[in-house]
């Protein structure tokens, strides 16, 4: 847990006294919770980006700027694009294992 914080009737409260805030609309989750992206979300807000169309995480999706895309709008999408976010994905990759390498002393 990140101890992350939320403002509630005029108090702060660490966000595991109430369970996981979604990340999509941002409200305590209640019932169940699907843990993509490193983030946590309604089983209702949990969506493709582009055509709304409800993602599960048998679903096979794409992460693109950490919102989920369905593997159809990904496909359509321009293969400019498509060789961009693999790019991205790649240098991404790069980086966190240079971050293992060399830990950043503070
Ligand atoms: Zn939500
Ligand atoms: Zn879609």
């Amino acid at each position: 847990m990140e101890g992350r914080v939320v403002n509630a009737m005029g108090k702060q409260w660490h966000v595991e006294l109430f369970g996981d805030v979604c990340f999509h609309c941002n409200r305590v989750i209640e019932g169940d919770v699907v843990s993509a992206l490193n983030k946590a979300w309604c089983a209702n807000c949990f969506a493709c980006t582009t055509c709304n169309a409800k993602l599960t995480l048998k679903d096979k999706f794409v992460e693109i700027d950490l919102k989920p895309v369905c593997k159809h709008c990904y496909e359509k999408m321009p293969d400019e694009l498509k060789r961009r976010l693999a790019k991205r994905e790649r240098e991404a990759k790069d980086k966190e294992k240079q971050k293992k390498k060399k830990p950043i002393c503070l």
